[in-house]
């Protein structure tokens, strides 16, 4: 496909440009943009899904940090519709100040080295994204997904699936980008839950019990949990205090952290 401009590719940015097509059309169907929504992109990179995306929908919003992708981006896009550029680290970007109350669909391939700081800058503002549809490294994608149990449920997979219902939709070879990543990648939604449905009371102490449940994964609750949440209160929450981090469901979490003594100020 002809994206109008071609700059080389630079590493510590994360740049890996999709350009296959199937690949690019299989998001779109996923993403399935509908009239009135509004659409916010990290990373535009050379358009390759931002173009597309404005030919279905007319106008988005993309927030780029690579300077020289600026000009040749917005000169590009003008036959394909309106694209309002927003030079900037995605994670100096206030999603809220953003949304102005109209809360938007996020979209992007991120840059693989910044997934997870990116990830959590999205669930501090989940009250103004609808969903999100994401490009990641396959391997994030699996913990993100995970079930208890599994190998790879860890503390992404909690901390995610408690705020948002998270969807593994299609993995992507390497060839499908230009240079190639090591990796496999994936498409990933997620759709952040209502307030009333997450029930964590304290989002700072819910976090703190996650990291300290999974810091030492190997170890028992009652000795993992140690600093922040005594064998009483853990049973109190209906858990065994001899059972593992990794067994536990998101509901258990929520459950032991509202239980759990506030940190101190
Ligand atoms: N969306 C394009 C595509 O699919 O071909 C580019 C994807 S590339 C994997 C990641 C993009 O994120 C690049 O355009 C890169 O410049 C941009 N980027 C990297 N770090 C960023 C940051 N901190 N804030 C905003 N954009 C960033």
């Amino acid at each position: 496909m002809t994206l109008g401009f071609r700059e080389p590719a630079k590493k510590s940015l994360g740049q890996h440009f999709l350009h296959e097509r199937g690949v690019i059309d299989k998001m779109l169907l996923a993403i399935s943009p509908k009239p009135g929504d509004r659409f916010v992109e990290i990373g535009p990179g050379q358009g390759a899904l931002t173009f597309p995306l404005l030919d279905r929908h007319g106008a988005l919003t993309a927030i780029e940090f690579d300077r020289d992708l600026l000009e040749p981006l917005t000169a590009a896009s003008k036959p394909h519709g309106a694209l309002t550029l927003i030079h900037s680290d995605v994670m100096n970007v206030d999603f809220t100040a953003l949304a102005a109350g109209e809360p938007f669909r996020l979209v992007g391939n991120l840059p693989y080295n910044l997934s997870s700081p990116i990830l959590f800058h999205a669930l501090d503002h989940a009250a103004s994204i609808r969903d999100m549809h994401f490009m990641l490294q396959k391997e994030v994608v699996d913990r993100m997904a995970a079930a208890p149990g599994s190998k790879v449920y860890g503390r992404l997979s909690v901390m995610l699936q408690a705020y948002c219902m998270v969807t593994s939709l299609f993995k992507v070879p390497p060839g499908a980008f230009r240079p190639p990543p090591k990796v496999d990648s994936a498409v990933v939604r997620l759709v952040p839950r209502p307030p009333e449905q997450v029930g964590i009371d304290d989002p700072r102490r819910f976090a703190d019990v996650v990291r300290a449940a999974f810091g030492q994964r190997r170890k028992t609750l009652r000795n993992a949990l140690g600093g922040v949440c005594d064998a009483d209160r853990i049973l109190a929450a209906g858990i065994d205090p001899q059972t593992r981090a990794e067994q536990l469901e998101v509901a258990d979490f929520v459950r032991l952290a509202n239980l759990a003594p506030a940190p101190p100020v």
